[in-house]
């Protein structure tokens, strides 16, 4: 018989619940979940109705620079530092927060995802690492997600520069239903670098 706490294992339970809904995927939960694969498999079939996706995470840094992409890596990065920084629970924690403020400022239709959780928690890895770093806009100075060593004398972002095709998708939805910037989390740097995200709802909780 385990000598497991119950209560620590139904926590365990209650963080991979948590991060199954958020899309976390079996590499992930084995990683930071504290239950055996076995459960962990029947859990995520439980909530999601499937297997979990096999294979390996694929994801290489390059993801993160596509313009689309990189305005919202932008934004969650930049919601996860502040959230590191002001907040004294577990990198996971900050994690999930972070990405659920994220969820919520993003405002997509649903169903649809730009930035899933995985792609969240890898790039806060390659951070970790020193694969990528925050690059400061020159023209808006604004911080936004870029490869590290990359030369940050003269970089502009995505969203100063756009790419010819980007108005197509920022035009998708319309005018109305975009909030207004502010600046709620009081940091200037974070709004003012993404300037055609709403941040408007962002609460720290
Ligand atoms: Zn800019």
């Amino acid at each position: 018989m385990s000598q497991k706490s119950v209560l620590a294992e139904v926590k365990q339970v209650q963080l991979a619940v948590e991060l199954i809904g958020l899309g976390a995927r079996l590499q992930f939960l084995e990683a930071e979940v504290g239950l055996s694969r076995e459960r962990l498999i029947r859990l995520y079939k439980e909530i999601k109705g499937a297997s979990p996706p096999k294979g390996l995470l694929p994801f290489s840094t390059d993801w993160y620079m596509t313009w689309l992409a990189n305005i919202h890596s932008s934004m969650f990065y930049n919601i996860y530092r502040f959230m590191r920084s002001h907040d004294d629970g577990s990198d996971l924690q900050a994690l999930i927060k972070s990405y659920r403020i994220y969820l919520e400022q993003a405002d997509l239709p649903e169903g649809s995802t730009v930035l899933d959780f995985t792609r969240a928690y890898t790039m806060v890895r390659f951070f970790d690492s020193g694969m990528l770093q925050l690059s400061s806009c020159t023209r808006c100075a604004g911080e936004f997600v870029a490869h590290a060593y990359d030369d940050k004398h003269d970089y502009v972002c995505v969203l100063c520069r756009p790419p010819s095709r980007a108005g197509k998708v920022r035009a998708a939805k319309p005018a109305h239903e975009r909030r207004a910037p502010r600046s709620a989390l009081g940091r200037p740097g974070l709004t003012a670098g993404l300037a055609g995200i709403s941040m408007a709802r962002v609460a720290v909780t």
